[in-house]
């Protein structure tokens, strides 16, 4: 029995959460049972599915023969490309990182990285949440993408995103971009928020309070709705 190229992993559990053996057994030899006995089967209370493996990664285990990034298109998607080297990655960074730390942090590999940023501090208030985004559009307007960091008071890193949107405008993936931030910040309970963003345009749009009839309306509206929670945001 082959395991269909289709199959999700949720597909292979049963009605009360556990591995469906009975099949599982047909499609796997003995040790990768034993592997495959050792993970908790998938539940869905935990929220969507989301693809952990790089590309690089997935190459390897054989899911696909193509290891580029699906955001730059060039070079292995590796951990270290993903989180620093993109293309978009760098975008953000850029913003966040002092010049002269530029050789240092960008030529270190991923461990003493990951400790060195660790280990970074630079504090702008005690109890508020930064947030750093930032767009990369195609010339062509083929394709946009956005990208997004949290740091806390002590500058060290919280959570950050990254995001394939489609066809669109730098303003629309700008604007998309704080949203999609600032929803990550609620959802974390933070109370202290500042947005930090280099588009002029988004930020006249955000601070401006009439309402205008641009493609961008309804995401202004959205943004500025979430500005409106009971906590404190400052653009
Ligand atoms: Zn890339």
């Amino acid at each position: 029995m082959v395991v269909p190229m289709e199959a999700k992993v949720a597909d292979m559990t049963n009605p009360n959460g556990g591995w469906k053996w009975s099949v599982l057994t047909q499609c796997f030899d003995e040790e990768i049972l034993e592997h495959i006995a050792a993970c908790p089967p998938p539940m869905e209370d935990l929220g969507d599915d989301v693809c952990l493996w790089k590309n690089n990664d997935r190459v390897r285990r054989r899911l696909t023969n193509d290891s580029s990034c699906i955001l730059c298109g060039n070079c292995q998607e590796t951990l270290i490309h993903t989180l620093r080297d993109c293309n978009i990655a760098k975008c953000i960074w850029s913003k966040t990182i002092a010049t002269n730390d530029y050789n240092n942090f960008f030529d270190a590999d991923l461990e003493d990285w990951m400790i060195s940023n660790l280990k970074n501090q630079s504090d702008f208030g005690l109890g508020v949440v930064k947030i750093n985004s930032d767009e990369a559009t195609a010339e062509s307007g083929n394709w946009s993408a956005v990208g997004g960091v949290l740091r806390d008071s002590h500058g060290n890193w919280l959570v950050g995103f990254c995001r394939f949107l489609g066809r669109g405008f730098a303003i629309t993936a700008e604007l998309w971009a704080i949203l999609h931030d600032l929803e990550i910040a609620w959802q974390k309970e933070y109370t202290k928020v500042i947005i930090e963003s280099d588009n002029k345009s988004a930020v006249a749009m955000l601070i401006d309070v009439s309402i205008g009839s641009s493609s961008s309306t309804t995401l202004v509206q959205r943004i500025k709705e979430e500005c409106r929670r009971n906590w404190t945001v400052n653009i």
